[in-house]
């Protein structure tokens, strides 16, 4: 099996965008690379008594729109390409819904289930540590991503107040409520996603209330999208779902919550009451009307595209569809909303964080939602549009939209 250079990717993906913008030659390599990345380790002292040394990064991308923004993952199999992948993602996301930010990434070589608590706390405070003087409301705000939390950016904030010695709640966002975290967030990136299906659904004429679907990865995103897509299109029906340890199937319907609450039970899908376990790719492959990738990068590549069946694929993780399925898949007519607009709900609400701490003023749960709903909804329209203008598949047409944004704003600075 291939592997894929994440950052080869999203790279193919800027020069594809800058050819239909005809971009002249400086703003192009500008956009191509990251504008600053650090790099270091970090000693931590484990409960066995010995010193792990982690490997840490944090790459601000672009700041051109504004300070940079994105989260922090902790995951065995991090480099420095999968981050300067995902902060350059950032760039176009936050530009896509108009956000006043820039894209970055943080992240960290570990496997945090193989960590207790405390070690998870140690080596979140050691990683602010390391950037104290890179992040903060101006510069950079992190976030969660893969394995890290509101229990995480809780730690982080902490250490980051710790070393300044000032409240700054703003420095990092999904806190939880009680110490500056919103109304809204944990929610936010499902949330997202399921406005841009009930967008598509409208502009498809299809009915989702009748409709099945399905959901890859079984994190955050997926569990939320599971429960939200029955209620905000008022009905449908989850047929398969996985996560990294299996998959689970069940035609007849299997019930969001309750399956919810066996993953956070047992730590897995599979092994849910009255499912059979089918292998975790399948899930990628069945007849559903929206399948919604919410795991990791490069999911759906050459291999398996072809054997994709779904009407509609709504991308909630980061990457999870490398360039030459985009071309199999459109050629097939699925309706595929990108990444950077149907996960752009999570840093979306993220950054109404900022503002409300900015001003330690705080919207109720209503406001959060309306506000989410208008962002997510002009950006599905703005990229449809864009779709028909340039006559392009749809990642391409929200590249277009996104790159396009950014390099305004480097011409305006005299950047190039
Ligand atoms: N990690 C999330 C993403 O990939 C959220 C980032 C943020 O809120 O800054 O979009």
């Amino acid at each position: 099996m291939k592997s894929y250079n994440s950052f080869a990717v999203a790279q193919q993906q800027v020069l594809e965008a800058a050819k239909l913008l005809n971009l002249d030659a400086a703003t192009c390599e500008l956009l191509l690379w990251p504008q600053r990345e650090f790099k270091f380790t970090m000693p931590v002292k484990m409960d066995n008594g010995g010193v792990q040394v982690f490997h840490g990064y944090r790459i601000q991308y672009n700041d051109a729109r504004g300070p940079a923004k994105g989260g922090i993952r902790f995951h065995p199999d991090e480099t420095v390409d999968t981050i300067r992948a995902l902060a350059g993602w950032m760039t176009w996301k936050t530009a896509v819904v108009d956000l006043p930010l820039g894209g970055g990434k943080g992240g960290v070589v570990c496997n945090p289930r193989m960590m207790s608590e405390r070690e998870l706390e140690h080596l979140a405070r050691a990683y602010v540590r390391a950037v104290a003087r890179y992040i903060g409301v101006d510069k950079d705000i992190p976030a969660p991503d893969v394995y890290t939390n509101p229990q995480t950016m809780a730690w982080m904030m902490d250490e980051f107040e710790t070393i300044m010695g000032a409240h700054q709640p703003g420095v990092l966002t999904d806190k939880p409520m009680q110490i500056g975290g919103t109304e809204g967030r944990r929610d936010a990136t499902a949330r997202g996603g399921v406005i841009t299906v009930r967008e598509a659904c409208s502009v498809l004429g299809i009915d989702p209330q009748k409709g099945t679907y399905a959901i890859q990865g079984f994190g955050n995103a997926g569990q939320r999208a599971a429960l939200l897509h029955q209620e905000l299109l008022g009905g449908g029906r989850l047929i398969a779902v996985c996560d990294s340890r299996g998959g689970i199937i069940r035609p007849e319907g299997l019930n969001p919550r309750d399956l919810v609450t066996h993953k956070l039970k047992t730590g897995s899908v599979v092994g849910f009451p009255g499912s059979k376990e089918i292998p975790r790719e399948s899930v990628l492959e069945l007849d559903v009307q929206v399948l919604y990738p919410a795991a990791l990068e490069n999911a759906i590549n050459e291999f398996n595209a072809h054997k994709v069946k779904a009407a509609i694929i709504c991308e909630l993780a980061n990457g999870p569809t490398t360039p030459d399925a985009d071309l199999i898949l459109h050629a097939k007519g699925i309706h595929l909303i990108p990444d950077i607009l149907a996960s752009a709900g999570g840093v979306t609400v993220s950054y109404f964080e900022m503002v409300q701490d900015q001003y330690s003023f705080f919207w109720d749960e209503e406001t959060v939602h309306k506000r989410l709903d208008q962002k997510i909804t002009k950006a599905y329209h703005t990229v449809e549009e864009a779709i028909k203008e340039k006559n392009v598949h749809p990642r391409l047409a929200a590249m277009v939209v996104g790159v396009a944004r950014v390099a305004e704003a480097c011409k305006l600075r005299g950047w190039v």
